[in-house]
């Protein structure tokens, strides 16, 4: 897996850091509250971002999944967000932050977010790790960032490409030759 990055973007350590401190202003945000909070990873892209972020947060939620595809096999440009799985739980009247690994054209969030309003939460912010500016629309904005990205595709920390490597630890692009032989 090392032999195919190109360039380590975010190493696991500045993730690390910065995803301590987005813990703490969300839970800055989110004072002990009555409903709970329910956090809603967009599946798959999300997860590990997901898993290191809540344990950094001391309120009692629950959890529920929503699956939306943009890309499907080994293509590093949007095909526009499909739902392919839709919310597991619910969520009327309750709080809800959206997580996701990136806000790129905004596709996802705004599918994700028109979903979850058919259900009447009390409320819904979005957390996502990395924004790339030069595409992010002025209306669909989330309310915590971790990292600004310059618009190239990055994998690593949960972002895949073609199905595979999830599993580095740190956000990277790839080397060009990986990505045109998938
Ligand atoms: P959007 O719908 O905002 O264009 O794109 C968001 C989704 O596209 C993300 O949830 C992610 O799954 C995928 N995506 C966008 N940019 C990248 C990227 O650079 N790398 C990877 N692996 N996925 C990306
Ligand atoms: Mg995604």
């Amino acid at each position: 897996m090392e032999g195919d990055i190109e360039r380590v973007l975010i190493s696991e350590q500045q993730l690390a850091q910065r995803v301590d401190e987005m813990a703490r202003d969300i839970a800055a945000c989110y004072p002990e509250m009555d409903p709970g909070l329910v956090m809603v990873p967009i599946l798959s892209g999300s997860i590990i971002f997901l898993a290191d972020l809540i344990r950094l947060l001391p309120m009692k939620m629950k959890l529920g999944m929503i699956t939306v595809s943009s890309y499907s096999g080994a293509v590093t440009e949007s095909q526009g967000a499909s739902l392919k799985m839709d919310l597991n739980i619910d969520i009327r009247g309750q709080h809800v932050l959206i997580i996701d690994d990136i806000l790129d054209t905004g596709g996802t969030l705004r599918l994700v977010r028109e979903r979850l309003r058919l259900h009447e939460p009390k409320s819904i912010r979005t957390a996502v790790l990395l924004r790339k500016p030069s595409k992010a629309p002025k209306d669909v904005v989330a309310d915590f960032v971790g990292f600004e990205i310059a618009d190239e595709f990055v994998v690593g920390y949960g972002l895949d490409y073609d199905g595979h490597y999830r599993n580095y630890p740190n956000i990277a692009v790839l080397k060009a030759d990986r990505y045109t032989t998938g």
